[in-house]
């Protein structure tokens, strides 16, 4: 999967960073028991739960004025951000925890050799002890770093910066293009070599050219130019990234002029690199994405490179196609790679630590937080044990994640998550089915579309092997390395191979879900599948509401304005007639409009075109998901009624919207809208619901309520 093709994710927030940490959890509830034999033998009708969390509304707030507060009011204020926390939300950092703290468990038996009995378990142990060995890694310093700074130092022509960039890549270490595989966007069916843009320490090309936007990349132009007249000396988050990049080197053994220079050096590179980067708008249109060629036109591209023996180096000499995704971008590696290789030596040198520095001594992992404060905004590092079972789950995930849903998921909810699935592809046909601005031809060729999805839930069917991953009681630098090796190898002996199409691209204990455009698939990994997203125990409603919505979310995804550029089977080709592709278009624009509209901070505005894919799953998922409710309703009225002070359609909006309640720093806000596809949580919210005319309803909401927008955008 190329990496820089979004993957249509229900939620893009959960850096190494921004993991939840709160309040003891409750325990894992997934797999609830229905209908309790009564004790006279008899049976009583099955007992369900209310989805609506009562403490966590503030109904001092109409729902009609902004729902968003009136059902998170009272969890917002209750739930201040843990210090480790860049933001913290009720669903996804609540579950997190809870996960992890079945993770760490697990971790700590395999680790202490008190369980065998899980496939790889010895491996993973011993990756997660090397992780909490600080005393270890203190004696290491920078030892396990050497080999890979020796490649580096010898740079000096064409040859040994080949060299060095193929051993960086082998090493998980691609710079500065990523090199992997991917499906052939335009045939599905087989594997061939990618090569994107990468190669930069800040998030975004945007934060490169603080001139052109300010402090934070969305800032109007007005405002930056205040701030930067207001503060003395202008601190940019570019300014502060070019002394940490300083600070690292130093840390290195290098004198603090020495250190600053090569940081100058390293700033200037990547800058050069960041303005050759596709911004990141452009990265949502896979047409831009896709220029195939043979092993001649990348030498031809890549002309001060030596492209046969980089691949020869890295395990692909026999690769025959290629997508270079970025054009413009690998001009620019290739203009920088004839000459001046101490610039080359500055700037691999720098991005090693860079993307290992949660790996190395105290000292470094700190001054890598730093970053991470600057651009987030958490006030202190997460527990060791924490960083260390995300960190075993990011190495072996798949090893990790066996373990973790035999702990949790029963084979029962997983058929029951099945169930909900199946209830939102029908409403989905339905709608496509009565959709009047669709012709025939496009419709037949949507429902194809929709009939062919792949559902996966909760986990893999086939687990994923770490035979000769090379983890030992040793090193953690040096063990991630193996798991990087391991992982870069297993990419790219995917090339010229079929597709596997059982492969997963998250781990099963992760708290999200996502749908893969070329494989037409919606994947819901077990880490989701729990409260207060899922509970079998609970109502119809909350349940639709909640994992229904998301499961709508991922569904639309498939037809929102970058999925639906993807046909049935996963390739990119055009199955729209010229009319009914302009009606989505105007339609999709009315959206963009609106959230282009919403205001995060002052003079904050979202990115209604970067958020719009989002947005549109966000829109669809809710009406899906309301839809399917409906007819379930239909079928188990008298089970529900009477039970709560909501009706069920309330009860649905409320698990709905409680399902983002967050809390969030500014600078992480800033640096959501900045870069992230997903807007912020309380758009999330009443975005979809104010366009969607069933909530006004559930609510009696009126005519110039702030919930009810003159003109509804409306798509699916
Ligand atoms: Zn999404």
């Amino acid at each position: 999967m190329p990496r820089n093709r979004s993957l249509c994710l229900l939620f893009g927030l959960l850096s190494s960073f921004t993991l939840g940490c709160g309040d003891p959890p409750p325990p894992l509830a997934v797999a609830h028991v229905e209908g309790q034999p009564a004790a006279d033998g008899g049976s009583v009708a099955p007992s369900k739960a209310s989805a609506v969390d009562e403490a966590a509304l503030d109904k001092s707030i109409s729902p009609c004025g902004d729902f968003y507060a009136f059902a998170c009011g009272g969890w917002k204020q209750a739930n201040p951000i843990p210090a480790e926390e860049a933001a913290f939300y009720r669903s996804f950092h609540g579950i997190r925890n809870r996960n992890e703290i079945v993770l760490h468990q697990l971790l700590e038996e395999f680790a202490a050799g008190k369980r065998t009995d899980e496939p790889f378990a010895t491996e993973l142990g011993a990756f997660y002890a090397s992780c909490l060995d600080e005393g270890r890694i203190e004696t290491d310093g920078l030892k396990p770093l050497e080999p890979i700074f020796t490649v580096i130092d010898a740079v000096s022509d064409k040859k040994t910066l080949t060299a060095a960039l193929a051993q960086l890549a082998a090493n998980g270490l691609s710079l500065p293009f990523d090199f992997s595989s991917s499906q052939d966007f335009k045939d599905t069916t087989r594997v061939i070599a990618e090569i994107d843009q990468s190669g930069l320490g800040l998030p975004d090309r945007e934060y490169y050219f603080p001139k052109e936007s300010g402090k934070a990349p969305v800032a109007t132009k007005e405002k930056a130019a205040k701030e930067r007249a207001q503060e003395s000396p202008a601190r940019t988050i570019a300014d502060q990234y070019r002394a940490h990049v300083g600070k690292m080197f130093e840390l290195t053994g290098l004198s603090a002029k020495s250190a600053s220079s090569s940081a100058n050096v390293v700033f200037a590179f990547e800058r050069e690199l960041a303005g050759a980067s596709m911004k990141k708008e452009e990265l949502r249109e896979p047409e831009k994405l896709y220029h195939l060629m043979d092993k001649a036109g990348v030498e031809s591209a890549l002309s001060n490179l030596s492209v046969t023996e980089y691949l020869k180096a890295i395990g692909a000499g026999d690769a025959l196609a290629f997508n270079v995704a970025q054009l413009a971008f690998i001009k620019k590696v290739n203009t920088l790679a004839n000459g001046d290789f101490a610039r080359w030596r500055t700037y691999l040198k720098w991005q090693v630590l860079h993307k290992l520095a949660s790996r190395l001594p105290a000292a470094f992992v700190l001054e890598n937080f730093k970053l991470a404060q600057i651009l987030q905004g958490a006030k202190a590092l997460p527990d060791r044990w924490k960083r260390c079972v995300r960190s075993t789950d990011g190495a072996m995930g798949e090893a990790l994640g066996h373990a973790f849903v035999k702990a949790t998921l029963g084979e029962k909810g997983k058929e029951d998550v099945q169930s909900l699935i199946a209830a939102i592809e029908h409403e989905m046909n339905i709608s496509l089915t009565k959709l009047p601005w669709m012709d025939d031809a496009t419709r037949s060729a949507a429902l194809t579309k929709l009939v062919a999805i792949d559902n996966k839930v909760a986990h893999p069917e086939v687990w994923r092997p770490y035979t000769g991953i090379g983890i030992t009681k040793g090193s953690y630098a040096t063990n991630t390395l193996a798991a990087n090796k391991f992982e870069f190898a297993r990419q790219i002996m995917k090339i010229g191979k079929p597709v596997d199409r059982k492969e997963w691209l998250m781990s099963p204990p992760t708290v999200n879900a996502y749908y893969e455009p070329l494989k037409n698939e919606m994947v819901f990994p077990a880490g989701i599948l729990q409260p207060p997203f899922y509970d079998m125990g609970r109502t119809s409603a909350g349940n639709f509401g909640s994992i229904g919505m998301v499961m709508g979310h991922e569904l639309t995804h498939g037809f929102d304005d970058e999925g639906n550029q993807f046909d049935a089977k996963g390739n990119l080709r055009n199955w729209w007639s010229a009319s009914v592709k302009k009606e989505f278009e105007t339609r999709a624009a009315c959206l963009q409009k609106q959230y282009d509209s919403y205001e995060v901070a002052k003079d904050v505005h979202v990115n209604g075109k970067l958020t719009l894919g989002e947005n549109i799953a966000d829109l669809g998922g809710l009406k899906l998901a309301y839809l399917a409710m409906k007819t379930q309703l239909e079928k188990e009225q008298p089970l529900v009624e009477g039970r709560s002070p909501y009706s069920p359609q309330q009860e649905f909006f409320i698990a709905f919207a409680q399902g983002w309640c967050a809390n969030e720093r500014d600078e992480f806000l800033r640096q959501q809208v900045a870069t992230n596809p997903h807007s912020p949580a309380r758009f999330r919210v009443n975005g979809p619901a104010s366009h969607f005319k069933p909530f006004a309803e559930a609510f009696s909401c009126k005519d110039g309520d702030a919930m009810v927008p003159k003109d509804r955008c409306d798509i699916w």
